[in-house]
């Protein structure tokens, strides 16, 4: 597998991304009309203008290019640079504007003016640019003048901060698939990545790329083939959680990041995709295949070390024939105690965040995750077939055991909601007993009735529809 070094399609990116906020001068110059006066410019922090209107380079005497290639030292006087140093970092620390009268000498003419500097940050609230605006006192008349141009700055602020936000959009997504690029999924591991070392929180990912994609492009040509692209996308996209994202990676790769995910369920999802491209229609190039690999991140695992576990699985996956999912092994540090190293990675870890305060429920919700563990523990080790059907059977019957005293539980705490939740056990439990029918008769895979019992039922439904009658159970604070 081609490995692009991350730093240059960074480059490229950001490139990209500096060219669309250059054409935004054009559209701050429209937002600052000549008459109102004011010179706003934005600059980088490092200090380089970035964007000014046409009004701060009349000022100056000096054109978007020159402007837009100087710092403050090559405009002022170093006093002057020293006091708007000062309101920057007033901004830097948060503050949303600072002010400056200053005596300037611009183009030979001592002219005294107002500065104002504002924040413009990016969608994640990060601070991005500092603004400046230039107001000449002696243009100014009066002061109801300057709250008006205040006022008009502020609206400026937002119609830039909207823009900025467009286009990170843009900087962050691939265009021909909508895709996030490998940047957005950086960004988005850093976070990802901390949950699981603070909190635990599991994490996993698959690689995929797609089976003899070279030969669609030579047979049909490089536009069908990025029409196959666009349509993969859509039915990976079709077939993902909410929380779990795809990123197109390289050419025809693309990595999905699955939070608080497991082992055992990201492979099942990996089977699911790999499954439902093959059934699905490539208009005219018929049947399109993938290799998947998957793995989980391990405590303290590089981000490179992961994907390079993931990458490993998928060229197993190649070499193994293709449209096939292969699993990174996993190092056995995870949970010491246990000595089935394969059930170990895929236990759903219980948190206190997930109890209600009822303290047969919580016991009984603990009780689910584990028959969900151990069934995943029997499906993972390969254990004969009766065994596993054993462990469904538990965790089939602890299920309508739970549901049954929950729904008394709640009814007697006098959750108004008690007959609705009751009707979504009564789905969940029907629904299980026709798909364990169809596992018994051979149609149903393990994998997709243990996606159903642990995933939609165990985990969903407790961590879902739950949590609404979580109020009404809290013991009572005492006065
Ligand atoms: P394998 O099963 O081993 O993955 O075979 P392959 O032919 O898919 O593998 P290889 O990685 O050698 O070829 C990938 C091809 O994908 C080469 C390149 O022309 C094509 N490709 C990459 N990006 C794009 C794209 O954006 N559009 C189109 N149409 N083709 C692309
Ligand atoms: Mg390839
Ligand atoms: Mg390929």
């Amino acid at each position: 597998m081609k490995q692009i070094s991350i730093m240059n399609e960074n480059d490229l990116i950001y490139s990209f991304a500096r060219a669309h906020v250059i054409q935004t001068s054009s559209l701050i110059a429209l937002m600052m009309p000549q008459t109102f006066g004011a010179g706003i410019a934005v600059k980088t922090m490092d200090g380089r203008y970035k964007l000014v209107n046409q009004v701060m380079q009349s000022y100056f005497n000096k054109t978007f290019e020159q402007f837009t290639s100087s710092t403050d030292a090559d405009l002022f006087p170093a006093e002057v640079v020293a006091q708007l140093q000062q309101s920057d970092v007033q901004i830097m620390e948060g503050a949303t504007t600072s002010s400056d009268q200053l005596d300037c000498l611009v183009d030979g003419r001592s002219i005294q003016c107002l500065w104002f500097k504002f924040p413009v940050r990016g969608p994640d609230g990060e601070l991005q640019f500092i603004g400046a605006a230039m107001l000449d006192t002696a243009r100014l008349g009066n002061i109801d003048k300057l709250q008006k141009s205040l006022e008009q700055l502020q609206h400026t602020n937002q119609e830039l901060q909207k823009n900025l936000a467009e286009l990170s959009t843009l900087a962050s997504t691939d265009r021909l698939t909508g895709a996030w690029n490998r940047r957005r999924l950086e960004e988005a591991l850093v976070s990802e990545m901390d949950r699981l070392k603070r909190y635990d929180h599991p994490l996993s990912m698959l690689i995929l790329d797609i089976d003899f994609f070279k030969k669609v492009n030579d047979v049909y040509g490089h536009i069908v083939g990025d029409q196959v692209l666009v349509t993969l996308a859509k039915v990976l996209q079709s077939n993902l959680r909410a929380s779990d994202t795809l990123t197109r990676w390289g050419g025809e790769e693309f990595v999905v990041l699955c939070p608080d995910t497991i082992l055992g369920t990201v492979t099942m999802l990996a089977e699911r995709l790999r499954e439902n491209v093959a059934k699905a229609p490539f208009s005219e190039v018929g049947q399109v295949t993938i290799s998947v690999g998957v793995a989980e991140c391990m405590v303290d695992e590089a981000w490179e070390d992961w994907f390079k576990r993931a990458d490993a699985a998928l060229y197993r996956a190649k070499e193994g024939g293709r449209n096939q999912v292969q699993i990174a092994p996993q190092a056995p540090e995870r949970d010491g105690a246990d000595k089935n190293m394969t059930a170990n990675l895929v236990r759903l870890s219980w948190h206190a965040t997930y109890e209600c305060g009822n303290s047969v429920i919580d016991e009984q919700h603990r009780g689910l995750f584990a028959d969900a563990n151990n069934l995943l523990g029997a499906v993972l080790s390969a254990r004969p077939e009766a065994e596993v059907a054993e462990q469904v059977n538990t965790l089939v019957t602890d299920v309508v055991l739970h549901f049954k005293a929950e729904e008394g539980i709640i009814r007697a705490a006098g959750y108004p909601g008690a007959d609705a939740h009751a009707a979504i056990h009564s789905a969940l439990v029907d629904k299980a007993v026709r798909l364990v029918k169809h596992f018994h008769e051979g149609t149903l895979s393990i994998g997709e009735l243990f996606q159903f019992l642990a995933r939609d039922v165990v985990a969903r439904h407790m961590l879902g529809a739950d949590r609404e009658f979580f109020a009404y159970l809290q013991p009572k604070p005492k006065f």
